[in-house]
């Protein structure tokens, strides 16, 4: 397991964010909290697709919107967003390395 170590010495293990699941509200706290560029704010619609800015979903057609993990691989582990998120819909894996 990937493990660093803090200023103090201590052991730091990262938790990585994984997923974020369909309690999302959409509030953007994350994103706001988030340097990495890990997650965007995108719409899904009735019928349960998920549309991104400028994929051509009227705004009609959006039933609300909430937060994709769409570069996962960015995440540097720091925990930071599930500490805002008011609805603990995330999933944060530690590293296997
Ligand atoms: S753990 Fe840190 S780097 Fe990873 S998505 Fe959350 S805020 Fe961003
Ligand atoms: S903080 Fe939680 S509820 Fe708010 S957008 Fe992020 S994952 Fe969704």
């Amino acid at each position: 397991m990937n493990s660093f170590v803090s200023r103090d010495g201590s052991r730091w293990v990262p938790e990585y964010l994984s997923q974020i699941d369909a309690n999302c509200i959409g509030c953007g706290r994350c994103f706001k909290v988030c340097w990495r560029d890990v997650m965007h704010l995108s719409g899904i619609t009735d019928s349960g697709e998920i549309v991104g800015a400028g994929d051509g979903a009227d705004d009609d057609e959006v039933e609300r919107m909430l937060m994709i993990v769409d570069h996962p691989g960015r995440c540097i582990g720091c925990g930071a967003c599930a500490r805002v998120c008011p609805k603990n819909c995330q999933f944060h894996i530690k590293s296997s390395d």
